[in-house]
């Protein structure tokens, strides 16, 4: 037996487990397309301002059901999951409120957004941040309690571990959340950021307490066809308000065209519980392995991860960016390139990323990154299939071995 063979054979019972809530969410997905009779006309694209766009409009729809939501946008226009959250969040959001992120501190891409200086973050406009870090791997209760004051309008919850040393929180931790800041009186919008999250378990938050989830569509939702675009699924009344940031108060959401077709929008939601149960298996192979070789890596290989996501720790830079230059050479596109860490925006640190991927930038397809510091933490996440995740392996072994 090789020694990729060995891992695998530690894995069959996760293995198992993972492809029965793929079946389950396929058959979520399913049935959602059938309720709203999803036909190939939805695929047909739009131009000028998109009244009528009912491929537009029918992929909300189907997004929310499929989530357990009342409601739901889901737009090419949205740029990616920190544009769907900044729209989210202006959306709801005025002067005087206070967000309160009950997480830790929220991904770095969001920290401009929400109390840049004259940038125009949410702190330009007088809305206030607090936050409370997570303890030992679960919301603080009594953090939360102390910092909950009249002024919250939002309870911000992070699912998924960001650049973090932790781990993902599961829907049923973030369920307790929910109810635990209900019980204290909180009667505004619990907000999950559910990157990475989607399709991971059987449920999501918005079917265990949080009133808003958002996300990529260049992420676990898109499937790895989406081309592009965010969504933002939730309770009625905030989907109106946030519809009407994400285009203009006067219009809403029954404007916005899109030339091109939506098929892909579709199609990679169809595939999406599939799409991510290859990921989470490569994810749990390559940390079997690495665990094997005695490298920290988290979420512990004991347990079943909660996000997509997998961190490696490295004890040195050479390392780190070694691991991350394979996961580049083993990759479709761009295999040739050797991958350099740089400035990228919105990061405060050197980032060297690898991602060799069909649509640019995709870390539902194979991918790794990392800021290049101590403690040399890489990021994998991704595989649009199981296998292209075992080769990636075989390469970074025979390099690090
Ligand atoms: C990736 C990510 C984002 C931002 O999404 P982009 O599509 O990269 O803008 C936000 N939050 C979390 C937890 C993420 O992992």
């Amino acid at each position: 037996m090789t020694f990729i063979e060995k891992c695998e054979s530690k894995l069959l019972e996760k293995f198992k487990r993972i492809d029965e809530v793929a079946y389950f969410n396929q058959v979520k997905v399913l049935n959602a397309f059938n309720k709203y009779k999803i036909a190939t006309r939805h695929f047909n694209g739009t131009t000028g301002y998109g009244y009528d766009d009912e491929g537009r409009d029918c992929l909300g729809k189907l997004y929310a059901s499929v989530f357990g939501a009342e409601s739901g946008i889901v737009s090419p226009h949205m740029l990616s999951g920190t544009h769907a959250l900044t729209v989210a969040l202006f959306g709801l959001l005025r002067p005087g409120d206070l967000m309160l992120c009950i997480t830790g501190m929220p991904y770095d891409t969001l920290r401009g957004v929400i109390y840049g200086e004259n940038n125009g973050s949410l702190k330009d406009f007088g809305i206030e941040f607090d936050y409370c870090n997570l303890a030992e791997g679960d919301f603080d209760f009594t953090a939360i309690r102390e910092k909950l004051n009249k002024k919250v309008k939002i309870v911000y919850i992070q699912r998924s571990r960001g650049y973090e040393l932790r781990d993902a929180l599961s829907c049923k931790q973030i369920e307790d959340a929910c109810r635990f800041v209900r019980e204290l009186g909180f009667t505004g919008c619990i907000f999950v950021d559910n990157c990475y999250g989607e399709f991971v378990e059987k449920t999501e938050p918005s079917e265990c307490g949080a009133d808003l989830i958002v996300g990529s569509l260049i992420k676990n939702a898109g499937g790895g066809l989406a081309p592009t675009g965010g969504y933002i699924c939730g309770k009625e009344e905030y989907i109106e308000l946030i519809g009407k940031r994400l285009t203009a108060p006067s219009i809403g959401l029954e404007v916005g065209s899109y030339a091109g077709s939506y098929q892909y929008f579709y199609q990679g939601l169809f595939l999406a519980p599939h799409t991510v149960a290859q990921a989470l298996k490569s994810s749990l192979l390559i940390g079997q392995a690495m665990s094997e070789l005695g490298y920290k890596n988290f979420p512990s290989i004991e347990k079943m991860p909660y996000d997509i996501t997998r961190a490696i720790q490295f004890d040195s830079a050479d390392k780190m960016i070694d691991f991350i230059r394979e996961v580049q050479y083993a990759s479709p596109i761009d295999s040739y390139v050797t991958c350099e860490p740089w400035a990228m925006p919105g990061y405060d640190d050197n980032i060297i990323m690898s991602a060799g991927t069909f649509v640019s930038g995709s870390s539902i397809e194979l991918s790794a990154d990392g800021p290049v510091k101590p403690p040399y933490i890489v990021y994998f996440q991704g595989g649009l299939t199981y296998e292209h995740g075992k080769y990636a392996l075989e390469r970074i072994l025979n390099k690090i071995k």
